[in-house]
């Protein structure tokens, strides 16, 4: 009797996990529908790009070089007009902007990231032009000739298209942000990026 008490008593404790079991993860809180993300440390950083946000990650300025060759081979300029972006320059470019503007944050974070929540503070993230500089962040740069090489190349050397036109993030379809996911460090910092919102086209697991 005493046996089957201990096993009713048994049955209805809580489950708990086993000692040492790993938790999963849960996915971090976004901002306006973007994932945070840290600033790449100065350090890891070189200038490399066009304009004022000209700094990127050592090893992926290394691998666009070599994009940049084969993609001249073919006779396409392939233009990095944009990457490492501080939380401050971000700050702008959402708050301010959308003073200037009369944009809501909400109508704001369709075109743009929060600061602390957009893939260029990593600097593993990309905005390429073509030799056509009209179409410098607008849609008609998937149109355009390095636009047609990065969907046809991109994955080979590692890259991803962030915001695709079938993207169920909310933002709004970015032909020209591509980012880097050819390491183990920078496939970890997109992690969740690339579950919840997977890339198209994106590079294989
Ligand atoms: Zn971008």
């Amino acid at each position: 009797m005493r046996r089957l008490a201990l096993l009713l008593l048994c049955a209805l404790m809580p489950a708990l996990p086993p000692a040492g079991a790993a938790r999963a993860e849960d996915p971090p809180e976004r901002l306006y529908g973007h994932l945070p993300y840290d600033e790449a440390p100065a350090d890891a950083l070189a200038a490399f790009c066009e304009g004022s946000s000209n700094l990127l990650r050592k090893e992926v300025a290394q691998v666009v070089k070599v994009m940049q060759e084969a993609a001249r081979a073919e006779g396409v300029t392939l233009r990095a007009i944009s990457c490492f972006r501080s939380v401050k320059t971000q700050d702008y470019l959402f708050y301010g902007i959308a003073k200037k503007r009369g944009q809501t944050p909400e109508e704001r974070a369709k075109v743009s990231a929060p600061p602390g929540h957009s893939e260029h503070h990593t600097g593993y993230a990309i905005d390429f032009g073509d030799a056509n500089r009209k179409t410098d962040l607008e849609q008609s740069f998937g149109k355009s000739p390095a636009g047609q090489w990065l969907l046809a190349h991109g994955t080979e050397y590692g890259f991803e298209l962030s915001f695709p036109k079938d993207s169920t993030q909310g933002v709004s379809y970015e032909p020209w942000h591509w980012r880097y996911v050819g390491t183990p460090e920078a496939r970890q910092t997109f992690r969740w990026a690339r579950q919840l919102f997977p890339a198209n086209p994106a590079v294989p697991d």
